[in-house]
């Protein structure tokens, strides 16, 4: 921490505030100018608020140096982290993944066809809510436990793996059986006792932006999995909420090159929440790549128009192929590649 002192502060300011930083465990080195007395705290005491010195008698200003965020830090593992899953497919690496499906499981057939269909177009995970957060108390909540059978049943016949929302604790348990990625949705991204006991399973975790939160919220809200001891974390920029209204969200391409500079662990892009808007999709999701982010998430259903969630932003199974075929092209100007389809890796 830096504290910088106003000018001409006095003896006795300046004394106070190294007894502070001396209490909380600083080592200080004291520089005195000729109006102006800058004080370095050097080491890292577990807890300390910057804005309690910011408000003592004679500080100007005092800045933290170190991040509050240590495990997700990028200097914990400079060289970035991969997550690999069971069947091989690894995220972090030169490959981008895909991550694609509708936004609620909604019955068997829509969810097998889905699945026939994000395989074919060239993704490695089915996406699909089977718990879902709904704003209205009123819309459609999910198909809960039956909902994951028909997703596992449907990922495994085409070779695909499969990320689901929980929502809840409770859910942990009973879901760990059909899926291989938990996915954290925005709205419980501050969820600090759900993302705890997501520390402690032994399986992957995506964790999505919230809606209001800053890149430093995020990144904490990682070290709660992290610190519990869960290393396979994955994180995903998903649009923010800002004051413009023609699109769902803001989708903040810019959290990408961010987060990679920030944190070693992969960094993903949802533009199907990022915008809300079907035709804006397909540019988003080729920015993300841009950006560098590791993977999409995209809403992609059979029917879009009959969708019982999310349709106006759901993909047409053909424009997720196109999206695809461009996406193969774009990787490779970014030092990427596209992972193969999994009817490939499969063959
Ligand atoms: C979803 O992926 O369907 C979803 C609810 O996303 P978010 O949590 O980003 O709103
Ligand atoms: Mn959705």
């Amino acid at each position: 921490m830096i504290v910088a002192m106003q000018d001409h502060s006095t003896d006795e300011q300046i004394q106070n505030v190294i007894e502070r930083m001396v209490e909380l465990g600083f080592n200080v080195h004291r520089t005195t100018g000729a109006v102006q007395t800058i004080l370095a705290g050097v080491g890292t005491p577990a807890h300390f608020e910057v804005t309690e010195f910011q408000v003592l008698p004679g500080v100007h200003q005092a800045y933290r140096i170190s991040s509050q965020y240590k495990l997700a830090g990028r200097g914990f593992r400079p060289e970035g982290t991969r997550v690999t899953f069971p069947n091989g497919v690894v995220v972090g690496g030169e490959e981008i993944v895909i991550m694609a499906g509708p936004c609620s499981v909604e019955s068997r057939d829509q969810i097998r066809l889905s699945a026939q269909q994000v395989a074919t177009a060239g993704a490695q995970f089915l996406r699909g809510g089977a718990f879902k957060p709904r704003s209205s108390p009123y819309s459609f909540q999910g198909m809960g436990v039956e909902g994951l059978k028909i997703m596992r049943e449907a990922a495994d016949e085409f070779g695909l793996l499969v990320i689901t929302e929980v929502m809840e604790i409770s859910q942990i348990e009973p879901m760990l059986e059909y899926i291989d990625c938990f996915q954290v949705g925005a709205r419980n991204m501050q969820n600090f006792n759900l993302l705890r006991e997501l520390g402690h399973v032994r399986k992957p975790v995506l964790l999505k932006r919230g809606i209001a939160a800053t890149i430093e919220e995020v990144l904490l809200s990682a070290e709660y999995i992290l610190s519990g001891g869960n290393y396979e974390l994955m994180l995903c920029e998903r649009g923010i909420r800002t004051f413009e209204t023609y699109t769902r969200n803001t989708m903040d391409i810019s959290a990408i090159p961010v987060l990679k500079k920030l944190t070693h662990l992969p960094v993903l892009g949802d533009p199907s929440h990022g915008v809300g808007k079907r035709d804006l999709v397909p540019p988003m999701a080729l920015a993300a790549v841009a950006a560098g982010a590791d993977g999409l998430l995209m809403e992609m259903h059979p029917n879009p128009d009959k969708a019982m969630s999310d349709g106006a932003q759901s993909l047409f199974p053909e424009q997720l192929v196109q999206l695809v075929e461009k996406l193969r092209r774009l990787a490779p100007i970014v030092d990427r590649t596209i992972a193969p389809a999994v009817s490939q890796i499969h063959a």
